[in-house]
């Protein structure tokens, strides 16, 4: 049932979800339809966390859509929602064909499968054949227990030495997927890029909008009870055991709780330290936080068009690949993603264009308000004047659309400690794993650790700790079921 605004809750679940990212509506559809009794709140106006997009008036009457995070998945998605939600959602994934990359090192466009990036390496890069497999075979043998000490920058050096442009090829995808950069663990990298090469990158035909109405509707039918505007002040807990949330006064019952809330405000804010051993919050605090964004959406106008130039181009204007520049807010390197009108072949054809760039909050946090306008205008002309270049026959004069957004905007929309696009790095994972050893029936879901980040490492991560949660509340319920049949003997 979608709840309103005003309802008082007094029912008491299986469990409460805090946040619907697609980890927390994942596992939130996952539990339900293995028979729980699940809430989900929800601070924003409408559910998907990340997976989002907004309308803005344009001048026909009708609306520009813009996307936040479609940009490009791996295949997995359509497994996951075939298994975790419908095949009416997967069989809207699709395959993205066209992925180009410009910057001084080279021009080149590629389908982002395994077969197309080992013929590009070998042909435009000439590395041999037995290097590029051999690469590709270390990544597709890493595990998540593997030796973390192995940095990106160890792993390209020892395969590709002093080649940035190898580099520049590999990682810069990963740097715009997850916020990966050289300093991060190669495993993370190796685990997440295999996966985008096993068959490319997709997107979800349709536009967010239509994916996250489809998945409100699924959870919806499958019972879950659904709360919009509704921030959880704490996550509360009786002798080490959780027993529900606080909402402002109202305190809501259940036997477990999921948090797709950041890790960093799940356990500082929302537990609190009080509650947890020292231990445990020294390793805490430790959890790197990963990078931020800042975006420009452009829409075009009613009746103007662009040629098929790709539907992904990872541009940049620096001479080599480095993490720093990348995230200078002097925006050296943009990812521009074009949406045509097939994207939503449902509404009156528009064209959108949406530039993203990986940020640091710390740039952008403690400006006036004048230096901050300053800057997002920066961004804007300079988002505008690399497209017009890129497109042929030029696209300035054809925007009528324009705005950006930044990392202060991202904090604001969802929460997150320093507006962090993808969550944590690596640490972060163990902690989030390990939470539910602190405090009996709460479990932690959403971008950490690299692995679990993305629509493909979010969603999984919710169905791992769906499953968790799930062993937890039978070993709950037969424990009780024990208990009464004990009683009932004696
Ligand atoms: C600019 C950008 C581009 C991206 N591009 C891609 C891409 O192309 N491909 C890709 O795979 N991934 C991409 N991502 C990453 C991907 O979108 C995220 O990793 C993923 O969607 C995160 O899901 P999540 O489950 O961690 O939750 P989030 O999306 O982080 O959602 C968490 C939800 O919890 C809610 N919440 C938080 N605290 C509370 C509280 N106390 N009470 C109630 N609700 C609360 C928030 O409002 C939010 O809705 C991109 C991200 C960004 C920012």
């Amino acid at each position: 049932m979608l709840l309103k605004r005003k309802d008082k809750i007094t029912k008491s679940y299986d469990v409460i979800v805090i946040g619907s990212g697609l980890a927390g509506m994942t596992a939130a559809n996952k539990l339900a339809k293995d028979g729980r009794s699940v809430l989900l709140l929800e601070a924003h106006n409408k559910l998907g966390g990340f997976a989002t997009w907004f309308r803005r008036n344009a001048k026909d009457g009708e609306k520009h859509i813009f996307d936040i995070s479609l940009h490009g998945f791996p295949v997995g998605m359509v497994k996951t929602c075939r298994r975790h939600w419908s095949k009416e959602i997967a069989d809207k994934i699709e395959r993205v064909d066209k992925i180009r990359f410009i910057n001084p090192q080279f021009d080149i466009s590629t389908d982002f499968t395994k077969e197309d990036y080992i013929r590009i390496l070998v042909e435009k890069f000439n590395l041999t054949e037995e290097e590029v497999t051999g690469f590709f075979k270390e990544l597709r043998e890493m595990n998540f227990y593997d030796d973390s000490t192995l940095k990106n920058a160890d792993l390209f050096e020892r395969y590709f030495p002093g080649r940035n442009d190898v580099v520049r090829f590999l990682l810069e995808p990963m740097a715009y997927a997850n916020g990966s950069t050289l300093e991060d663990e190669a495993i993370t990298f190796g685990i997440v890029f295999s996966n985008f090469m096993n068959k490319g990158a997709y997107i979800f035909r349709g536009g967010t909008d239509m994916l996250i109405g489809m998945m409100r509707d699924e959870l919806l039918a499958n019972g879950v009870d659904i709360k919009l505007h509704t921030f959880v002040d704490e996550i509360t807990t009786e002798s080490g055991v959780v027993s529900g949330v606080r909402v402002g006064e109202d305190h809501i019952q259940a036997k477990t709780v999921i948090s797709n809330s950041s890790l960093h405000n799940t356990i500082f804010k929302m537990v609190g330290e009080d509650k947890l051993s020292p231990a445990f919050i020294e390793k805490a605090r430790a959890v790197r936080i990963n990078t931020s964004s800042c975006q420009v959406f452009m829409g075009l106008k009613e009746g103007e068009s662009i040629p098929n130039v790709g539907e992904l181009i990872f541009y940049s204007d620096s001479e080599k690949f480095d993490t720093e520049l990348l995230l200078s807010p002097q925006a050296h390197s943009q990812t521009f993603s074009i949406y045509y009108p097939d994207m939503r072949p449902h509404l009156p054809q528009k064209y959108a264009i949406v530039s993203s760039m990986n940020a640091r909050y710390e740039d952008w946090a403690n400006l006036t308000k004048e230096e901050y306008e300053k800057r997002k205008d920066f961004l804007i002309e300079k988002a505008i004047s690399t497209v017009d270049k890129l497109i042929p026959g030029g696209v300035r004069d054809k925007i009528e659309h324009v705005n950006a957004s930044t990392p202060l905007t991202i904090e604001k929309y969802t929460h997150h400690h320093f507006g962090s696009s993808f969550g944590t790095k690596f640490e972060g994972l163990e902690v989030s794993k390990d939470l539910t050893k602190e405090i009996e029936g709460l479990y932690h879901s959403g971008s950490v650790g690299i692995i679990m980040s993305g629509w493909l490492g979010a969603a999984n991560y919710g169905v791992i700790q769906a499953h968790d949660l799930n062993t937890y509340l039978d070993s709950k319920n037969n424990n009780q079921a024990t208990k009464d049949a004990e009683v009932q003997h004696v």
